[in-house]
Parts: C-alpha cells; structure tokens; sequence
C-alpha cells in the first residue's frame, strides 16, 4: 500500500492515522476497507489516555464521490476502557480526527457538503440534487445536519425588524427578530406576545430603530422596554395596507366602475386645481356615521355567490378556495339565514358604532379598574377593543379593528385578507 499512500493523501489530504486495507468496486459503488491505528485514545469525560482494548467493531461511512461512484468507507475502530478509576465511562470509541464524529454515518467532509447543499436549496430539492452528485441523504438528513451547524454570531444590532410568524399556521404563532442592516434572523421568541418582545428588547438596549408592523403588541413592548428606539412601518406592511385599501376602494365604487366600461369613457379625470379639493382627495372627512349600504351589499353578493356554487354541486372546500374566504364561513354563509347574517354585519360594522362613543371609552380605559372577566370571550373582546383604542392604526373608520384569533374565521373580512390579526408575512 505504500506505493499507493500517495493517492490517498489526495482522497484525504487532512487525516492521519488510517490505513487502507483494500478497494473494491460493486457496480456505481466503490467500497474501501480501511482501519485506524491508533495506539491510545482519550477519554472525553476525564481527559485521561485509555490504550486497553476493549473490543472491535466495523463502521460503515459515507463519504465524497469517486470516479462518479458513491463511496462507502468500511472502517474497523476498536473501543477502549478508561482506567480512571473515578471516571463515570467505562469505554471510550476510537475516533479518527477529521473523519469521524461519534455516532455519524458520514464523514465529517460529506457532512460538510450535505450542509452547503442544505443552505443552498434546502432539504427537497437538496436530495434531488444529491442524488446527482452523487451522495445518498434524505431531505430529513439534509434538514438534520443544517441544523447541527451553530448559529451564526449576530453582532450588535441597531436596526431591528420584527413580525409574527407561524410555528405552526393557523394554531401557534411566534416572533421573528430581524437584523435589517444584515437581513438576517437573529431570534425567535417562542410567542408574538408583547412580555416576550419587551424582554428581548430590555436585554438589548442598543436598539436604535424598530421597524414593525401596525400591530399594538410590537409598539405596546418598544414603548416599554426601548422607549428611546424610533419606531418606523416596515415597507411590506405598508404596500399590504395600500393594497387593502386599493381593494375596499375599487369595490366601493364597482358600479361606476362598471359604467364607465359599459360606455367606454374611459378618458383621463381631471385633477383639481384647488387646493381645498386636493387636500379633501388626500384627507377626506371622516363621515359622522357612514352608511352600511357597501358592506351589506358585500356580504349579500358573498350569500348569492355561495348559495349559487353550492347549487351547481361545489364542495364547501372547493367554495372556500374559488372564493378566497374560510371554509368555516362559507359553512355559516350556507347553514344561516341571510337576515341572521345581515344583522350580524350591522352590529360588526367597523367603528360604525363606536365612533360616536369613542371620546367616552378612551377617557373609561386608563381609569377602569381590572375586573375578574365573566368570560374568556368577553376579556379577548375587551382587550381588542383597548388595543383598536389605543393602536394610532384605527384611528381611521377604514381600519377595522382585527377581530380575536378564535372568532377570526366568523369576520366578514375583505377577500384576501390576511390570516393573522396584524397580517401575517407570507414568505
Ligand atoms: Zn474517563
């Protein structure tokens, strides 16, 4: 084999103390028997060198291509005794430095690619690709062994995104931290509560910016534990804001939107010039007491809609993706009376209602006294009632005040809106 060291100095230009025992090639697999030599190892519990002989045993490792073959290393280890008397490990494994890890069926090299591979393209596109290369990992390997890698240092940040996401959609939400200057995640808190962004941000006073959502939960924790930190509206939930806002819009003014398609006058509008018209185009006035024609008619259109499809033998899965709405309301738009789901409109109409009583209600919050809520329904309406109070967001009838997570799928929202309370990112 000495003739031949050569070679394997290149196949394994940084480990020493392996021997190669002999090659043999089974179809697109080269299989090599090697073992390693070493006289002692030592103990990772006590540090002390253990040379008796335990016993050994064949381990079989993946490692980097050959020839365009897999390989597969046969690699004989034996296993010591520690003899220190008042360690707690009665043998220790021979490991080969820059080869092996305990427990690893690959090479630390292999492990290395899989790892790029996974950064890459991530887990299944990342065993497609293997396959080509070639190396034999499954896309839960490729997931297993990123994970394995540290996490990367995130420095001092000063320019700090935040937003929810889903652990799990529908059911459990977290906090995403975000280094904005580097774009990268730095920390997931385990829920999107306003304590656990407080706490984070108390650990981290040299927050100089905090770029968030419209949501209360993010400005209640900034206000409290970085109250010196500016607080700007991230870009994504803005243009999510216009689109909404785009959308009610058009659909307000569907029926002159219609008519000026009908006829073709499609000409340019003429801007005003005055400036009392302009700033009322920019600022319009908030109407007293806007009238509840939109939203029934909406929600009339959406029974018609429902109804309609049902009647041509749609499921309500199938209802709820034409339409973009949840299924569990299609289920109450079929199984409900359409006056029932009318009056219900009424009652729920965005700030429609609270408008005239809001000047009595922000003057009640601060002085109330907390008291034992009669139900959990009643305390999650009153706690989105105090946010939409006290959120600068609803300060326009145009923004309604996001609904409890539980009661979120009974909310005549417009299509398309988003699934979390404060609009959840979707990647
Ligand atoms: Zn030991």
């Amino acid at each position: 084999m000495g003739d031949e060291q050569w070679f394997w100095d290149l196949v394994w230009p940084d480990v020493d103390g392996v021997v190669v025992d002999g090659v043999e090639v089974v179809e697109d697999t080269v299989r090599i028997d090697v073992h390693a030599g070493q006289r002692a190892v030592m103990c990772p519990a006590c540090g002390t060198a253990a040379s008796r002989v335990h016993s050994t045993y064949t381990r079989r490792l993946a490692d980097r291509p050959i020839g365009g073959r897999r390989v597969v290393l046969r690699l004989t280890v034996r296993r010591f005794f520690c003899d220190n008397a008042v360690c707690k490990r009665r043998t220790v494994a021979e490991q080969v430095e820059h080869l092996t890890t305990p427990y690893g069926r690959r090479t630390q090299a292999v492990a290395r690619m899989v790892q790029a591979i996974g950064l890459a393209v991530g887990g299944r596109a990342g065993a497609r690709l293997a396959g080509y290369l070639p190396v034999r990992v499954s896309r839960d390997v490729i997931v297993r062994e990123v994970r394995r890698l540290p996490d990367p240092p995130s420095g001092q940040v000063t320019v700090l995104g935040n937003d929810e996401f889903a652990f799990r959609k529908g059911a459990t939400y977290g906090t995403v931290l975000i280094d904005v200057e580097t774009r990268r995640p730095i920390d997931l808190p385990p829920d999107r509560t306003a304590d656990a962004v407080a706490a984070w941000l108390a650990d981290h006073p040299e927050i100089k910016v905090i770029c968030r959502d419209r949501c209360s939960t993010f400005s209640q924790a900034a206000a409290r534990a970085a109250p010196d930190a500016i607080q700007v509206a991230d870009r994504w939930h803005l243009l999510h804001s216009l689109a909404r806002a785009v959308e009610r819009t058009a659909h307000q003014h569907r029926a002159c939107l219609r008519k000026d398609a009908e006829t073709g006058d499609l000409d340019e509008p003429t801007e005003p010039s005055d400036p009392a018209a302009l700033a009322a185009l920019i600022e319009p006035p908030e109407p007293a007491d806007p009238p509840d024609g939109q939203l029934l008619a909406r929600v009339r259109q959406w029974h018609t809609d429902i109804h309609e499809l049902r009647e041509r033998g749609w499921t309500i899965s199938a209802i709820a993706r034409r339409l973009g709405r949840d299924r569990k309301t299609v289920r109450h738009y079929l199984t409900t009376d359409l006056d029932q789901i009318l009056a219900s409109a009424r009652e729920r109409r965005p700030n429609g209602h609270i408008n005239r009583f809001k000047p009595y209600l922000q003057q009640r919050f601060p002085a109330a006294r907390p008291t034992p809520p009669p139900s959990s329904a009643r305390s999650a309406n009153a706690a989105t009632a105090a946010a939409a109070l006290s959120s600068p967001s609803t300060s326009r009838p145009s923004a309604p005040a996001p609904p409890p997570p539980n009661h979120r799928s009974r909310s005549p929202a417009p299509a398309g809106s988003p699934p979390g309370s404060c609009g959840t990112r979707r990647a």
